[in-house]
C-alpha cells in the first residue's frame, strides 16, 4: 500500500492511463480524485467508489484546476499527488500546413494543463510541508521526432523540461516532480493506429521495431507513475522516465 493515506488527483483519467493510474494509485491505498472532460470518468470512479471521486473538469481551465484542487481539500484534508495526464494528438501535416489555432489546441491542453497542476497543486502541495508528488505525461515523442505531429512533438518535448525546471522550483519542499514518457500504447489516442492495423492485417507490424516485440498496455504507464508518486522514489526529480520496451534506446538503424 505504497500510498496509504495520500490523496491523488489524476487527469484524463475517463481512459487509457489516466484510468489505469486512478484505479491502482487507489488499490494502493491512496484516495483519488479521478477527472476528464468528457464524463467518462465516471465509469472509472464506479470501479472503486469507495476511494475514487469523478470530478468533471478540463485541465487545461486554470480555474477547473484550482476546483479541482479546492475539491481534493475540502473532501480529504490534502492533497499529495498530481498527476498531470491529460493529453490529445492531432495536427499530423506537416507544419507549413499547420494553423496557429490547431497548435494553440494542442499546447494548451499537453503544456499548459501540467504548467497549471505544477503551479496550483504544487503550491498547495509543497505549502502543506508533508512533500509529495507531481507527475506530467511526457512522450517518447518529446524526445526524437517522428513520434507525433509537429505540436505534439513540440509540447511533450516541453514537458519534459517543464518538470525539470518545476523540481528547482520545489527546492527545499521536498516535493518532486518528474515526466514519463510512454512508448506506443494501447489507448484511447491509438486507437486509430490498432484498427488500421487489424483492419490490414500487419497487427505484428506494430510491435516490429520494438525490443519487447510488442505495444505497452495501460498498466504498465501506472505502474511507473506509481512508482514516482510513492516515497519509493524518493531521489527521483526532475527526472523523464522512458517507459517504451526500448524503443527509443537503440539507433533505428541496429533493427
Ligand atoms: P486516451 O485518449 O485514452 O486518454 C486521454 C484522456 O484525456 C481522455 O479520456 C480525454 O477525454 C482526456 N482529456 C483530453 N483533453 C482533456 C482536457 N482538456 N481536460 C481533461 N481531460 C482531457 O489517451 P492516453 O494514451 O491514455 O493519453 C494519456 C496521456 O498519455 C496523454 O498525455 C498522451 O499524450 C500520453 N501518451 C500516450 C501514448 C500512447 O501511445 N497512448 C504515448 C505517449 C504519451
Amino acid at each position: 500500500m505504497d500510498l496509504q493515506g495520500k490523496v491523488a488527483i489524476v487527469t484524463g483519467a475517463g481512459s487509457g492511463i489516466g484510468r489505469a493510474s486512478s484505479l491502482l494509485f487507489a488499490a494502493h491505498g491512496a484516495k483519488v480524485i479521478a477527472t476528464d472532460i468528457t464524463g467518462k470518468q465516471d465509469e472509472t470512479a464506479a470501479q472503486n467508489p469507495d476511494a475514487i471521486t469523478a470530478v468533471q473538469a478540463d485541465a487545461s481551465s486554470e480555474a477547473d484546476v484550482q476546483m479541482l484542487v479546492a475539491k481534493a481539500l475540502e473532501l480529504h484534508g490534502r492533497l499529495d499527488v498530481f498527476f498531470a495526464n491529460a493529453g490529445i494528438s492531432g495536427g499530423f501535416d506537416g507544419i507549413f500546413d499547420q494553423t496557429v489555432e490547431e497548435w494553440e489546441r494542442i499546447l494548451k491542453i499537453n503544456l499548459i494543463g501540467p504548467f497549471l497542476a505544477i503551479k496550483h497543486a504544487g503550491k498547495v502541495i509543497a505549502d502543506a510541508g508533508n512533500g509529495g508528488s507531481i507527475i506530467c505525461t511526457a512522450s517518447v515523442a518529446g524526445l526524437r521526432s517522428g513520434a507525433g505531429g509537429p505540436a505534439y512533438t513540440a509540447s511533450k518535448a516541453g514537458v519534459i523540461n517543464l518538470v525539470r525546471i518545476a523540481a528547482q522550483q520545489f527546492t527545499g519542499s521536498n516535493v518532486r516532480c518528474n515526466a514519463i514518457c510512454p512508448g506506443l500504447i494501447e489507448t484511447g489516442m491509438t486507437e486509430f493506429i490498432y484498427t488500421k492495423a487489424r483492419e490490414k492485417g500487419f497487427e505484428d507490424k506494430i510491435g516490429q521495431l520494438n525490443p519487447m516485440q510488442r505495444g505497452g498496455v495501460p498498466n504498465e504507464i501506472a505502474e511507473a507513475a506509481l512508482f514516482l508518486a510513492s516515497d519509493r522514489s524518493s531521489y527521483v526529480n526532475g527526472h523523464a522516465l522512458v517507459v517504451d520496451g526500448g524503443l527509443t534506446s537503440s539507433h533505428p538503424y541496429a533493427r
